[in-house]
């Protein structure tokens, strides 16, 4: 079905392979109506209907209203623009309340920003990484600038409780940002039952080429753009749009939405299959995570006596791809800072993978990979 038959792709977190039907829709944007959206004649007009097309798939899988969607290079640029426009609202509030366990795109920038002057409160998550709603809401202050929690965790897959965290922002009136992109098109998303102010995607992770995104902005919610130039995006963000990528990530946010109920049930039979089969072939093996609260596709486990790297590179030999914490931070020496906040010791951390599966993966797969990782620990083990 995929272009890397022979590798079995256990790493659907980092990026995922592009959907078929998603190059097809975006390829004749790249060939025959290469126009600017922005121009006034026919190709033009036909481009920017192709744009408008695209935010309404986005805003369906995410249940908001077409003009609330603001496409940008990336989910980084994403959650970039709403901590930005959040701490432009009112210069009195400069504080932010986030977590320790955030992707790299809001814990560098809050790391950065508070070089700036700007206050951050890092909440701390438990041994399964989950974070206490209470301690939240002592956080947030009337000087609260922004409130920003990950909807679900790129390397265990625990889901936030971000209804009850958007609960809280709006008591407290401060506005709530989600990082939506490892959760859009594995679990039903709603920005409206959910009363979210922004929320960051990114397409790579649903099957839709690398350098693209969305920020949703609720309608009622004041946007300062973060990239100011062009009246491009209702003038909420400058720069003529990626077009092709923008019409690539409408569809595949359009074959997302198709069926998800279904979609989070096939991708969980798939993980928890994988999981109980390497529980009965290997000892010592535990969940990193909250197993009660967690995305559907994301297996985050710590093999005991072993050297994540090591294991990797045997898994790489046969054809396995996975991961040693996220994409971002492998090659460092460091373990993975999620771990580490779940209070993992270091050696614990350095023996734990991440597979993350996909529609595209098989049971078959799944047979296979439990294989190859059961005798791979073996081996290491035995070193
Ligand atoms: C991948 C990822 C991002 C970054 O998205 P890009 O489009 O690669 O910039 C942000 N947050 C989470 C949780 C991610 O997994």
């Amino acid at each position: 079905m995929h272009p890397f038959e022979p590798l079995i792709y256990l790493d659907n977190n980092a990026t995922t392979a592009v959907d078929p039907a998603v190059v097809e829709e975006m390829l004749p944007f790249l060939t025959e109506h290469y126009g600017n959206p922005s121009s006034p004649y026919r190709m033009g007009k036909h481009v920017a209907k192709a744009l408008e097309t695209a935010r309404c798939r986005v805003a369906q899988l995410i249940q908001s209203e077409p003009e609330e969607v603001i496409f940008t290079s990336c989910g980084t640029e994403a959650t970039n623009a709403a901590i930005y426009s959040a701490l432009a609202a009112d210069p009195d509030k400069q504080h932010i309340v986030t977590t320790r366990v955030e992707h790299s795109a809001t814990l560098k920038t809050c790391e950065l920003l508070a070089k700036r002057g700007v206050e951050i409160t890092w909440i701390g998550v438990d041994g399964k990484g989950q974070i206490d709603p209470e301690e939240v809401e002592k956080a947030v202050r009337s000087d609260t600038a922004l409130l920003t929690v990950m909807w679900a965790n790129n390397e265990t897959g625990t889901l936030f409780p971000v209804q009850t965290l958007a609960g809280i922002a709006k008591k407290k009136g401060v506005y709530f940002h989600t990082d939506a992109v490892q959760a859009a098109g594995k679990i039903p998303l709603s920005s409206k039952d959910i009363g979210v102010q922004f929320m960051s995607l990114s397409g790579h992770k649903l099957h839709c080429p690398k350098g693209v995104g969305a920020l949703y902005v609720n309608k009622k919610t004041r946007f300062t753009p973060f990239l100011t130039g062009g009246s491009q995006e209702g003038g909420k963000r400058g720069g003529t749009q990626n077009v092709a990528s923008i019409v690539a990530f409408g569809k595949a946010c359009e074959l997302a939405a198709n069926e998800i109920e279904t979609k989070e049930t096939t991708l969980r039979v798939l993980r928890d299959g994988f999981e109980e089969q390497l529980f009965q072939k290997i000892v010592n093996v535990q969940i990193n995570g909250d197993k009660s609260s967690r995305l559907p596709n994301t297996s985050n486990l710590a093999f005991e006596n072993t050297d994540a790297e090591a294991l990797l590179m045997l898994l790489d030999e046969k054809n396995i791809a996975c991961s040693a914490g996220s994409a971002c931070t492998s090659g460092s020496v460091n373990p993975s800072h999620v771990l580490k906040a779940m209070g993992c010791s270091d050696t614990r951390a350095r023996a734990s993978l991440r597979f993350s599966f996909s529609l595209y993966n098989t049971l078959t797969e799944v047979d296979k990979a439990v294989d190859i990782i059961v005798k791979s620990v073996a081996k290491i083990r035995s070193l």
